[in-house]
């Protein structure tokens, strides 16, 4: 498989998914290869867009590249699902959504997808991590590079756009392995 390809697999998954009501987000800027992590096969990527508002990106491990299109494929779907709403992890709503895809388009959806050989792997994610605020409102989005107030206790502060308190900061990375 070659990297390009991973835009039609992209496109091919988003329009899955969408024709199952699975309300993924319309805002997935790009699919890119990580050619230096083995640590995890995929991960999901929350950063501001346009007009502040909240775009995600899909990273895959190289080493998926080596899979068949089925098993990419299904990384893909599981990567899509963080970005409905209230998924940005392996929660139950993930899960529910995650077994819909199973039964309905065959993919292998696992809170999990490290093979065997890559789990040995353990040491530390050296990435550096932000933390982002979205305002549960208008979507205004916040991105903060290391704790502070507004990270530790969102709820004291407004949001700047539409004055609605912001609430619950999240890592701006969800890691799948
Ligand atoms: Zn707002
Ligand atoms: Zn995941």
């Amino acid at each position: 498989m070659e990297e390009k390809e991973l835009k039609h697999l992209l496109d091919k998954v988003k329009c899955e998914l969408k024709n199952i009501g699975i309300p993924i987000s319309n805002d997935i800027s790009e699919i890119y290869v990580n050619n230096r992590t083995k640590k995890r096969l995929g991960a999901c990527k929350i950063e501001k867009g346009i007009g502040k508002k909240p775009v995600y990106r899909i990273e895959i491990s190289h080493v998926v590249l080596g899979c068949t299109e089925d098993e990419i494929c299904s990384i893909i779907a599981h990567e899509c699902l963080h970005t409905c709403p209230g998924c940005f992890n392996h929660g139950k709503k993930w899960k529910e959504y995650g077994e819909t895809v199973s039964k309905t388009l065959g993919y292998k959806i696992s809170r999990t997808i490290n093979t065997e050989e890559l789990s040995i792997e353990t040491s530390l994610n050296d990435e550096k991590v932000k933390y982002i605020v979205i305002c549960n409102n208008c979507g205004q989005i916040y991105e903060r590079k290391r704790m502070c107030p507004l990270v530790k206790e969102p709820s004291r502060y407004r949001c700047g756009k539409c004055g609605m308190t912001l609430s619950k900061a999240i890592k701006s990375t969800t890691s799948c392995r």
